[in-house]
C-alpha cells in the first residue's frame, strides 16, 4: 500500500498489504472485545468517546498535516475536519444514552418496550476523501452503540489508518477499532467471515454495490454513502451575490471533493449573465498550490481522478457545454474551472464531477429547476436560495433528495440524518437514525 503526495508525487508512505493472519487477529481481537463491551455501561461507552476526543485535540496538528500530506487538502480544512469529529464526539457522548435508551410503548401488554441491542464486528470500507471524518462518522455511533469497528480505508489514505488506529486506542478500554490494509477489489471477502454482523461503505457506486451484493447474499445489514451531484436552486428570489458566494463556497471546498458539494448551480435565467461575471471573477481569484500553505485549492487527491474529471469537461465541451476558462490540467493539479450551458444528456449533468468544476445551466421556471434538479442517479442533496424559504416547503415533497437545506449549502451534523436516495445509497449516518444502524431493534413484553 502506497501514499503519495498528490502536490510533489513523493511517496509519503508505504507498507505491506495485511497478511490473513493479521486480518484473522484484528477480527479476532474485536470479537472478542464485543462480548464485553456490548453490556457495558453507556456511562462507560461515553468516556470511551470522550478519551477519544481528547487524543484529537492533543494530535490535531499532527494528523491534519498528515491528512494534507495523503491527499492534499488545504491544511486549514485539514485543522476545521479534525474539529469537527471533535464536536461529534462531544455531541455522541452527550445524546447516545436519550437516543439508545429503551422506547417503552403503550399496548394492552404490562409493559411493551424496544431495546436496542448491538449486533458484533462492524467492517467499514471508506474513502479518502474525508479520511478522518467519513471514519469518525461511522465508527462512533456504531462503538457507542456497543458494536467494535473493522476498518478497510481507501489505499491512498494508509497513512490516515494507521493513525486512526491509535486515535481510537484509548488507555483502560479494550481493543474496539482495527485498521487492516486490503485493496478494494479483497474488501467483499471480509464480509464472509461469520463474525462480521454488518458492514458500511462510503465511496463510489460500484463499491457500494460489489459490496452490498455480498451483504445480500449474507443476510447482514448494509449502509451506502455513494455519489451525489447536488444542485443549488438560485430562485427569482434569492439573495443573488449570498447565493454565488455560497456556491463558490460550497463547491470548491476540500479541493471539489465532497459528496455533497455544488455541483449543478441551477440559476433563474434573470441572473444568468451576472453569473457568468460574478463566477469568472471568483475563480480568477482562487489560488492553487502547496496545500500546506493554505491556497484556497491542492491538488485532486489522484492523478487518475484529475485524467477523468477532465475528460469529462472535455466530453461535455464537445456536447456543447462552454468553458468559461481553457481546461487546465497538469498530473494531479486541476485548475478551477465552470462549465455554461449544461443539460441533460452532457456527462456534466448526468455523472458526478469529483473535483473543482462547478456547472450551471439557466431555467425560467421553479417547475423546470425541480426537474432539472432531480434528473440523474442521485439523491444525496439540494439547496435552494430564495426569500421566503416557508413558501417553497410543500414543493420538498417533489424533491428525490436526502435532504433540502434553504439558503445554505447541504452540510453534515452530527445532531441531523444524513444519507441519500436513488443510487447515492440507504441507510443515515448520524443523529439518532445513525445509531441505530447497526443495532437490532429487540422488541420485549411482558404479559
Ligand atoms: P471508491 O473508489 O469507491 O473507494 C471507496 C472505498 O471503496 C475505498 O476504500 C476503496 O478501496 C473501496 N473499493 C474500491 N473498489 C471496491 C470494490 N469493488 N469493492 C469494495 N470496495 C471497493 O470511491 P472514492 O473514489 O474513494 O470516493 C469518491 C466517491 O465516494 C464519490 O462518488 C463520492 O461522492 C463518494 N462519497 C460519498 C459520501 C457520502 O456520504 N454519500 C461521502 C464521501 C464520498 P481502494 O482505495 O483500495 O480502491
Amino acid at each position: 500500500m502506497k501514499s503519495i503526495n498528490p502536490w510533489n508525487q513523493e511517496i509519503i508512505f508505504e507498507r505491506e498489504a495485511s497478511s490473513n493472519e493479521e486480518i484473522e487477529e484484528s477480527i479476532q481481537s474485536l470479537n472478542a472485545s464485543f462480548g464485553q463491551w456490548r453490556s457495558s455501561p453507556i456511562i462507560q461507552r461515553c468516556s470511551f468517546i470522550l478519551g477519544l476526543a481528547a487524543s484529537l485535540k492533543k494530535n490535531k496538528s499532527k494528523w491534519a498535516e498528515l491528512m494534507t500530506l495523503e491527499m492534499g487538502k488545504p491544511l486549514s480544512q485539514a485543522e476545521g475536519e479534525i474539529d469537527k469529529c471533535i464536536w461529534l464526539c462531544e455531541h455522541h457522548a452527550k445524546h447516545a444514552p436519550r437516543y439508545l435508551a429503551d422506547e417503552l410503548i403503550e399496548t394492552g401488554a404490562k409493559k411493551a418496550m424496544v431495546r436496542h441491542q448491538a449486533l458484533g464486528v462492524i467492517f467499514a470500507v471508506m474513502p479518502w476523501n474525508y479520511p478522518f471524518w467519513q471514519v469518525f462518522r461511522a465508527a462512533v455511533p456504531a462503538i457507542l452503540a456497543g458494536n467494535t469497528f473493522l476498518l478497510k480505508h481507501a489505499s491512498n489514505v494508509s497513512a490516515c489508518s494507521e493513525a486512526l488506529e491509535d486515535a481510537f486506542n484509548v488507555e483502560g478500554f479494550p481493543s474496539l477499532f482495527k485498521s487492516i490494509f486490503i485493496s478494494g477489489k479483497d474488501a467483499p471477502e471480509i464480509v464472509e467471515d461469520p463474525r462480521i454482523k454488518g458492514v458500511t461503505l462510503t465511496g463510489s457506486l460500484k463499491a457500494g454495490s460489489s459490496i452490498a451484493k455480498t451483504a445480500a447474499e449474507l443476510i447482514k445489514p448494509s449502509l451506502l454513502e455513494l455519489g451525489g451531484s447536488n444542485a443549488m436552486i438560485i430562485t427569482e428570489s434569492a439573495d443573488f451575490s449570498k447565493s454565488i458566494e455560497l456556491a463558490i463556497q460550497g463547491r470548491f471546498q476540500n479541493n471539489g471533493q465532497s459528496c455533497i458539494a455544488v455541483k449543478r448551480l441551477l440559476v433563474h435565467e434573470r441572473f444568468y449573465e451576472r453569473t457568468k461575471l460574478e463566477i469568472e471573477k471568483a475563480l480568477r481569484d482562487m489560488t492553487l498550490g502547496d496545500p500546506m500553505n493554505n491556497p484556497d485549492l491542492g491538488p485532486m487527491a489522484r492523478e487518475d481522478l484529475a485524467e477523468e474529471l477532465e475528460e469529462q469537461c472535455r466530453s461535455s465541451i464537445s456536447s456543447g457545454a462552454q468553458a468559461l476558462f481553457e481546461i487546465k490540467r497538469d498530473k494531479a493539479h486541476f485548475w478551477p474551472n465552470a462549465l455554461f450551458d449544461c443539460k441533460p444528456g452532457m456527462k456534466c449533468f448526468d455523472e458526478e464531477l469529483f473535483g473543482p468544476v462547478l456547472t450551471v445551466t439557466p431555467f425560467s421556471s421553479f417547475d423546470e429547476a425541480i426537474e432539472l434538479s432531480n434528473h440523474g442517479p442521485f439523491g444525496l442533496g439540494v439547496s435552494i436560495m430564495c426569500e421566503n424559504p416557508e413558501d417553497y416547503l410543500p414543493a420538498c415533497s417533489k424533491l428525490a433528495e436526502g435532504a433540502v437545506f434553504f439558503n445554505a449549502f447541504v452540510k453534515s451534523d452530527p445532531n441531523l440524518p444524513f444519507g441519500g436516495v436513488k443510487t447515492s445509497g440507504y441507510g443515515r449516518e448520524l443523529g439518532k437514525e445513525g445509531i441505530l444502524s447497526f443495532v437490532n431493534k429487540q422488541t420485549i413484553v411482558i404479559e
